[in-house]
């Protein structure tokens, strides 16, 4: 378990696929700058105006296994039959420059991360309705129906999990949710456990007042 106390807040973004993470997720970051995206590695294809490097690092099974055995994720799994997995030097060099890192990462993953990061914080997007979440994956245009279908089905899986998470990101209008985002993460900063020795110092300050006649 990863105990070290970051500036920086270690942010897990779930959803069902095509509830607009990635989208969101974009938007965030072109907007603010005290983000820093992890780039997955992961076995599936490319989709189409994906590029290796910047959407993820695109892997052969072989090559994943390898990173497994060398111990360079904190967290892979197998979604729809690919592999994909959290590369684990980034993360630890943007966390301790003080970046709130976000991990788009589906929900197994999520959990483990919970446990080596307990500081972690969860969010779970989704869409404002099932039948908007179908509209979303098929507008999006990057999948076959059979690929649909089996990331439909997923979603009711996944839907079991929320309670696990922190918070709740309905993605209806997209700048209202960026904007909740980034005030939940703007929140979470002030929480009394993130800011321990803010705490120490003032109280020390504090106690030279007891003292006075
Ligand atoms: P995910 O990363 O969760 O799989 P995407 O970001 O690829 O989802 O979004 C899926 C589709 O939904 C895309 O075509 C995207 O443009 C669209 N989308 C995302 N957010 C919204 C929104 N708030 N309103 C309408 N469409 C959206
Ligand atoms: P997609 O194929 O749509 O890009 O991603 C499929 C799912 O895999 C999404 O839910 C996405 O968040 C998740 N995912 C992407 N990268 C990782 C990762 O590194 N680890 C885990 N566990 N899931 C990931």
């Amino acid at each position: 378990m990863n105990k070290a106390k970051h500036k920086g807040i270690l942010l897990v973004i779930s959803g069902f696929s095509g509830a607009g993470k990635g989208t969101l997720v974009k938007k965030l970051i072109s907007e603010y700058d005290n983000y820093a995206l992890s780039i997955s590695m992961t076995t599936r294809n490319p989709r189409v105006g994906e590029e290796h490097g910047r959407e993820y690092f695109f892997a052969t099974k072989e090559e994943f296994e390898h990173k497994i055995t060398e111990d360079g994720f904190i967290e892979h799994a197998c979604y729809c039959g690919n592999y994909y997995g959290t590369p684990k030097d980034y993360v630890e060099s943007m966390l301790a420059a003080g970046k709130d890192v976000i991990l788009e990462i589906e929900i197994q993953g999520a959990m483990k991360v919970k446990e080596q990061y307990p500081q972690a914080l969860l969010l779970f997007v989704v869409p404002p309705s099932a039948e908007e979440l179908k509209r979303r994956l098929i507008g999006r245009g990057t999948e076959t129906e059979e690929v649909i279908d089996a990331r439909l089905k997923r979603a009711y899986e996944e839907s079991q999990g929320i309670e696990q998470y922190d918070y709740l990101v309905i993605n209806d209008d997209l700048d209202r949710c960026v904007n909740e985002l980034h005030n939940i993460v703007l929140s979470e900063h002030n929480r009394p456990d993130r800011n321990e020795a803010f705490i120490e110092k003032i109280r020390e300050e504090l106690k030279s007042f007891s003292f006075e006649k």
